[in-house]
């Protein structure tokens, strides 16, 4: 198209993971904002805060205590939004008012007894433990019959509902395979089926080829800004090879990535100067028995902020009811995560 420009044009760009299309306005980038102002995310300074229910040794709310753990600790959430002796059940009236009864377990994964710590702030080799726990839950809720898919994920910042600085992540396993997997899946089998490759194989080929999106990479991973970003620093880690399941990763690969996640994490909290909130969590294939050569793992980064540590991105109006829209093009998003130190500022600050 002549005189078509991505990085000066409004244009919608499509999403071949979901089927979906979302709207890039660059030049709104320059718009002023009067909007809402959040606070700022402050690390925690205390190593063990007596108050917090993720600590050692402290009662949770409903009256567990916690044991005096050194490690990474899991345990089975107190409030969970799925329960292992749901009844079966099945409700339908006219087609239309539709209903299944769902059985699951949720679990709470502590990523060290550190309060103060972040993944940004851990080493590389505490990561690689929690890597090590988060695989091995898939192993074990994979055993039970009753489990097809589980979604490993952290909520970080009370900016994403998380009031707890506790440094933790979540485990839900079900018995369904939820909507965001369930779409993935449909677009990741239908791109195999035609190619013998999987979707991502083909799209890390592409972003490789042309650097543009990348933010960072090793041996066996790539962090990038995906060409359909929605959120304004949104990122996806990608192994190189296609692993279907945590449980592929080699040795080298968990050890890869822990070292990307620290590198992105760091990234992220360095482009504010702040603790950087975000939702994050791995797309894998489902635990379901069956073979999955279509899927190719992945983790999903999608932080709220905008233009500094105290302006988020609002998802409303057309974002609600129309589709997706962002101002920053991926590709500015990506150079300034790439023109990031890796050192984490505190770190540098206090050097
Ligand atoms: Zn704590
Ligand atoms: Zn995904």
């Amino acid at each position: 198209m002549t005189g078509f420009s991505l990085s000066e044009h409004v244009h919608r760009r499509f999403n071949p993971l979901k089927g979906e299309w979302v709207l890039v306005s660059p030049h709104r980038a320059m718009r002023p904002w009067q909007g809402q102002v959040e606070k700022p995310e402050i690390a925690a300074s205390i190593t063990y805060d007596p108050d917090c229910y993720l600590c050692p040794g402290n009662t949770r709310a409903g009256g567990v205590r916690n044991p005096d753990y050194s490690d990474v600790f899991v345990f089975d959430n107190d409030f969970a939004a799925l329960r292992p002796d749901t009844p079966e059940g099945h409700h339908d009236d006219s087609g239309l008012l539709v209903a299944e009864a769902e059985s699951g377990i949720a679990r709470v994964v502590c990523f060290t007894p550190r309060h103060d710590l972040t993944l940004a702030r851990m080493e590389a080799t505490a990561i690689r433990r929690v890597i090590d726990v988060w695989t091995d839950q898939v192993a074990e809720l994979r055993e039970n019959p009753a489990i097809n898919h589980v979604l490993i994920f952290e909520n970080r910042g009370e900016m994403m509902g998380c009031s707890n600085p506790h440094p933790h992540g979540q485990i839900w396993a079900q018995a369904s395979i939820p909507n965001e997997t369930s779409r993935e899946m449909e677009r990741m089998r239908a791109h195999y089926d035609r190619t013998g490759r999987t979707l991502l194989s083909d799209y890390l080929e592409r972003e490789v080829a042309i650097q543009s999106r990348i933010v960072c990479e090793n041996a066996g991973f790539v962090a990038l800004v995906p060409f359909w970003a929605v959120w304004p620093f949104e990122t996806l880690v990608i192994p190189r090879r296609p692993a279907q399941t945590l449980l592929d990763l080699t040795d080298g690969e968990r050890n890869d990535l822990a070292d990307i996640l620290k590198r992105l994490t760091t990234r992220y909290d360095n482009l504010f100067g702040t603790m950087f909130p975000y939702s994050a969590g791995f797309h894998q294939a489902p635990v379901d028995g069956t073979p999955h050569p279509e899927w190719h793992l992945h983790m999903h980064f999608e932080p709220p902020l905008l233009r500094s540590a105290t302006v988020k991105k609002f998802m409303v109006g057309y974002e609600m009811l129309g589709e997706a829209q962002r101002d920053i093009t991926p590709e500015s998003s990506a150079a300034r995560l790439r023109a990031l130190s890796e050192t984490h500022y505190t770190l540098a600050d206090a050097g």
